[in-house]
């Protein structure tokens, strides 16, 4: 079992508070293309694992033409074994939806959306530099329903500083009347290298409240236990099983290829992290020298990562699964450096699991860094 991620770096606009890799100019668009089809072809070769999940990220894959996004999925087809029932999410842009191109996404195979819809506040989605209305996210999750998209999520950023608690509660309100079975949300953190880093050092705006965030957060969490979600990784939430496949794989350890500009993958033992710059991917694919870096995973490594990814999810870390992934020493460093955390009422053991409470939820990066092999 596996999955493949393809990174789309394309944007029709800048987001004021993105670092992902992606460029609003599209001079090498037709060369990325063409570039991820051979990156394709050349892994296929060794890869022999069966994949469940293909998730199409960046970025902002709904850029892709159908015809293009129509080649990509044949290669894949083509050259990998590719499981009949395999989820294959594309994250899209409200702007870009309509009935037309939904109808080409379903016969292409796509059949879980992810759309970025951010906030249902014209003024906030401005402030972000979105390039899309909040009447327009709307429209165009009603499109996908209407089209035959059951397997919806939808994106929501909280603690902006532009923001109040009753807007966020209104913004809360409206995702969950749009009747979409998985959501995701996503505290507003400042990057360098973002417009808006720049507008707070320049004292233009203030920095995003912690507090503000973790009451919206809290806010979220409980009204969408409510409505019958489950709060299943820290940023996710799903109606029970409509949980996403390919990110549960990526938590789980499950090796996944990474394909495009700044793409990473994960074989089981290496890490790969293409290059990030899109014309140098281009040009060092057509020369066939390597376009990326590669990292062997330490025993060490790995208990990390699993500390990382398991204690984000609401099943927490196994016990049992880390003695017989590490062993005894690293069991014994895990209830140790475990301690102080549920002293505090961050975390709790839930028979062998141990697991953030709500408190400990907002707090889950400092745990982490506790909770790691130094
Ligand atoms: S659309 Fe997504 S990837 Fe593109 S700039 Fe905005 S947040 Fe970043």
């Amino acid at each position: 079992m596996s999955g493949i991620y393809l990174h789309i770096p394309f944007c029709r606009r800048a987001c004021h508070y993105c670092d992902f890799h992606f460029s609003t100019s599209f001079k090498t668009y037709d060369g990325v293309v063409e570039s991820i089809l051979k990156e394709l072809e050349h892994w296929s070769a060794a890869w022999h694992a069966p994949i469940q999940t293909i998730y199409f990220g960046g970025g902002t894959p709904s850029t892709l033409t159908k015809e293009d996004l129509g080649k990509i999925l044949s290669v894949i087809r083509e050259k990998f074994e590719v499981e009949p029932a395999a989820e294959i999410t594309l994250e899209a842009n409200p702007e870009d939806i309509h009935p037309s191109l939904l109808q080409a996404w379903k016969e292409l195979g796509v059949n879980r959306l992810s759309m970025g819809v951010q906030s249902f506040f014209e003024d906030e989605l401005l402030w972000m530099n979105r390039n899309h209305s909040a009447e327009k996210s709307k429209t165009s999750v009603k499109q996908a329903q209407d089209a035959g998209f059951e397997n919806i999520t939808i994106d929501l950023m909280y603690g902006l500083p532009v923001s109040s608690s009753t807007r966020w509660q209104e913004n809360v309100e409206s995702a969950i009347a749009l009747n979409v079975p998985h959501l995701s949300a996503y505290a507003l953190t400042v990057e360098e290298r973002t417009a808006l880093y720049h507008q707070i050092k320049k004292g233009e705006l203030r920095e995003p409240s912690e507090e503000e965030a973790h009451d919206q957060f809290i806010f979220l969490r409980r009204a969408l236990l409510n409505a019958g979600f489950e709060h299943y990784e820290i940023s996710n939430f799903a109606k029970p099983g409509w949980r996403s496949v390919h990110n549960g794989n990526y938590w789980n350890g499950v090796p996944y290829l990474g394909i495009g500009p700044g793409a990473h993958g994960y074989d089981g033992d290496v890490r790969r992290m293409n290059i990030a710059n899109n014309a140098q991917y281009v040009n060092l694919i057509k020369r066939e020298e390597s376009w990326f870096e590669t990292e062997l995973l330490s025993v060490q490594d790995r208990f990390n990562e699993l500390t990382m990814t398991h204690l984000r999810k609401a099943e927490g870390i196994s016990l049992e699964e880390v003695q017989v992934r590490f062993g005894d020493d690293y069991k014994k460093h895990l209830m140790e450096s475990a301690q102080s955390a549920i002293d505090k009422g961050w975390l709790e053991w839930k028979g062998d699991r141990l697991t953030l409470t709500e408190d400990g939820i907002f707090f889950a990066d400092g745990i982490t860094v506790d909770l790691m092999e130094a």
